[in-house]
């Protein structure tokens, strides 16, 4: 298993849209994995769904399948554990899981 998403929310029925993922030149990571990842670009950079912003160490993680509040996603680069919670506006946000 090298997506991030490692485990999708409860209850979830709808089909979700799958993503082709391209090489970022996040080098960060062991190359497998270097598509998962991305660094973001500030405050003009937009997420898409299959993306979401790792709250420790800003890097931007990124499923192959679009994400959902509830998901479990894991944050290489840091090794952190992760929710998907919805911030401000219905925007995507990752929340750290203990
Ligand atoms: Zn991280």
């Amino acid at each position: 298993m090298t997506d991030p998403l490692q485990e999708t929310v409860a209850g979830d029925a709808a089909p979700r849209q799958r993503y082709t993922l391209t090489e970022t030149g996040f080098d960060e990571v062991p190359k497998k994995y270097r598509r998962f990842y991305r660094r973001w670009e500030g405050a003009g950079d937009r997420l898409a769904p299959n993306e979401v912003l790792c709250p420790v160490c800003r890097v931007v993680i990124r499923s192959t399948r679009e994400l959902r509040t509830g998901d479990r996603v894991y944050c290489m680069p840091c090794m952190s554990r992760l929710v998907v919670t919805e911030g401000e506006g219905g925007r995507l946000e990752a929340r750290v899981a203990y």
